[in-house]
């Protein structure tokens, strides 16, 4: 293959070449803002999960456009080391840790930010449920920064995975946002199942507390419990689903997880039901089979009678 190949196959990787984009992504955040205007009249942004730098860029140009530099205050959030961006202030860390999060919250005591972004994405292993799992713990640590740092009637845009859980996600996301979108930008390849949540003008719940909240590691209760909030005690925690087991439902499994299956114990199900529609059919074919059974007997009697007399008459 020639060194052109993705420049052909690749339209925006080709494009963010030639205009100067670190990354085919800028165009995506450029879409979604061409269609829902989350970067107008912005001076103050955070940009989770930045690396290599291309929304980091695009906030840069939009904000410091027509803007005097000193009002404007970007900072950008990696786990990887990013090349310098003017403008642009960089934090090295992991967005779901409390000491990053305290780092991007100390930038914002005086004033808020007015637009947060994460186009967190982590390394794909294939298995959707569990790509869309972390994904999900992505989203919901950038959301926890977001409740600290985002002033109100501000915007939070993110990375997720559309898969079964996401209308579950857009009604958590609406607790605290007035409008929220699901938009697929056309720079975002078709076989790809991202998606970009928009969740427009931020509106906490009145008594709502912000915290952070990571429900692999903590005690998700005694921390609701901290706040003393009844807001924060009734839609915390933020519910993530799928299942790090890596069950998938429509394929088979043996019955013991190890080879042996000989030592598996067979339980009932735990409530059978009481009186089934069914029951009147399962009677039915019990009664079918007795007599069945009956003639299959029948059947082995006299075959075994037959033989045992042709024996008795070689002999
Ligand atoms: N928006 C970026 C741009 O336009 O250049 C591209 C982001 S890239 C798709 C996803 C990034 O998420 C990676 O750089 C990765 O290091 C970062 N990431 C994944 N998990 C993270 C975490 N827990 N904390 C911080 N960054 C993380």
């Amino acid at each position: 293959m020639g060194k052109t190949s993705k420049d052909k196959r690749d339209i925006y990787y080709r494009l963010a070449k030639e205009e100067g984009w670190r990354a085919r992504s800028a165009y995506k955040l450029l879409q979604l803002d061409e269609k829902f205007h989350i970067l107008k009249d912005v001076v103050r942004a955070v940009d989770l999960c930045a690396a290599p730098g291309s929304w980091s860029q695009v906030l840069s140009k939009k904000l410091y456009e027509n803007r005097k530099s000193e009002d404007v205050k970007i900072i950008a959030v990696d786990l990887q080391a990013m090349a310098p961006l003017p403008g642009v202030i960089q934090i090295q860390g992991d967005i779901t840790k409390l000491d990053t999060a305290n780092q991007i919250i100390q930038y914002f005591n005086d004033e808020k930010a007015q637009v947060v972004i994460c186009d967190g994405a982590p390394d794909v292993t294939g298995l959707h449920d569990i790509d869309e799992y972390i994904q999900s713990q992505l989203l919901l640590a950038a959301l926890s920064i977001t409740t600290h740092v985002l002033a109100k009637g501000g915007n939070f845009v993110a990375k997720i995975f559309r898969g079964k859980d996401t209308s579950l996600l857009y009604s958590q996301l609406r607790i605290f946002f007035e409008k929220v979108s699901i938009a697929k930008p056309a720079s975002s390849r078709n076989s790809s199942i991202e998606a970009f949540v928009v969740c427009q003008n931020y509106s906490p719940p009145i008594g709502y507390v912000p915290q952070m909240i990571n429900p692999m590691l903590d005690d998700v209760k005694l921390l609701v419990e901290e706040t003393n909030s009844d807001v924060n005690k009734q839609i915390i925690p933020f519910i993530v689903c799928g299942d790090l087991r890596g069950f998938d439902s429509d394929m088979s499994y043996s019955l013991n997880f190890s080879d042996d299956e000989s030592t598996y114990t067979y339980r009932e199900v735990v409530q059978k039901p009481i009186s089934p529609a069914y029951q009147e059919i399962l009677d039915k074919m019990r009664t079918c089979s007795l007599k069945n059974g009956a003639i299959v007997l029948n059947r082995i009697e006299e075959k075994y009678s037959q033989q045992k007399a042709n024996k008795d008459e070689n002999n």
